[in-house]
């Protein structure tokens, strides 16, 4: 399935939390762009969540550790472009690599975040799961092994209560394999983490412009989410400003679907809950 492109409908219950900069050297565009697409769309706040910094992470797709005061000063011009209409939102989207605990809480200290968005990309020291360059090590692992390292990487991640918000839980899928039978046996287990944590989590639509043509996560998986009342954020994911707030109005039918009325927001790390209309 793929929606299509966004409508100007005026998303004014909305926020977009999940966003990039050109600091991860994949995006592009500036903040007054990426500030003007959050205003067009007309979404009640709009969230910078880059790429974090890793001190243990040489890869080719985020900012460096000496970059973070450029991001920071990134969000402060997208602020001041965006005046007392729109608030703009500091976050970091995370990597959660076991044994690096204590480069996050470092991390967490040197800003003001307002929530960091968990994810897991690697699931072994040389293999981001998502990375298209290496994605026949699937194949070559097999689906069922990959999507077991996938889930146990996911479940660490949750579990070190680190994240206000869990990104893209099923990015596993990004290039259409899925395992054999019910999926519930991998999203149960994760579902009941966040609930004992007490973070939020995304329905991030750019997986409907990849392979596998889903929204992460599946409705399966938000359905479970649903039930067990973790709050939910919606993000389109954007590395352009094109993108801000691509597929909302499906994502919110979706959200709907699944028996949410609510979304959540962030501030200072602290959450509200807002009608989902
Ligand atoms: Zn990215
Ligand atoms: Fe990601
Ligand atoms: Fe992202
Ligand atoms: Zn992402």
């Amino acid at each position: 399935m793929n929606p299509g492109q966004n409508s100007r409908s005026g998303y004014s219950g909305l926020t977009d939390y999940h966003s990039h900069t050109p600091l991860c050297r994949h995006a592009e565009g500036t903040p007054e762009a990426y500030v003007d697409a959050a205003l067009r769309q007309g979404l009640a706040e709009y969230g910078v969540s880059d790429h974090g910094p890793s001190p243990n992470l040489d890869d080719d797709w985020r900012m460096a550790v000496e970059e973070l005061p450029e991001y920071l000063q990134w969000v402060e011009e997208a602020r001041r472009h965006a005046g007392p209409d729109l608030p703009v939102r500091l976050g970091l989207e995370c990597d959660f690599l076991p044994g690096e605990e204590s480069w996050l809480d470092t991390l967490r200290g040197r800003a003001d975040w307002d929530y960091w968005i968990g994810s897991v990309h690697y699931i072994a020291d040389d293999w981001a799961v998502d990375d298209p360059r290496i994605a026949f090590r699937i194949g070559e692992t097999g689906v069922e092994e990959t999507w077991g390292l996938y889930w146990k990487c996911y479940l660490a991640a949750v579990r070190s209560g680190r994240f206000e918000i869990m990104g893209h839980p099923d990015l596993v899928k990004k290039f259409g394999q899925r395992p054999a039978g019910d999926l519930r046996r991998y999203y149960e287990p994760v579902v009941e983490a966040m609930a004992d944590v007490g973070c939020a989590c995304e329905l991030n639509t750019a997986g409907w412009h990849k392979e596998c043509g889903e929204a992460y996560p599946a409705a399966e998986f938000l359905a479970l989410c649903a039930e067990a009342e973790i709050p939910l954020v919606l993000s389109s994911d954007a590395h352009a400003p094109e993108e801000v707030a691509r597929d909302f109005s499906q994502a919110r039918n979706m959200a709907l679907d699944a028996g949410y009325t609510h979304l959540a927001r962030f501030a200072g790390g602290q959450r509200s809950m807002h009608p989902l209309q």
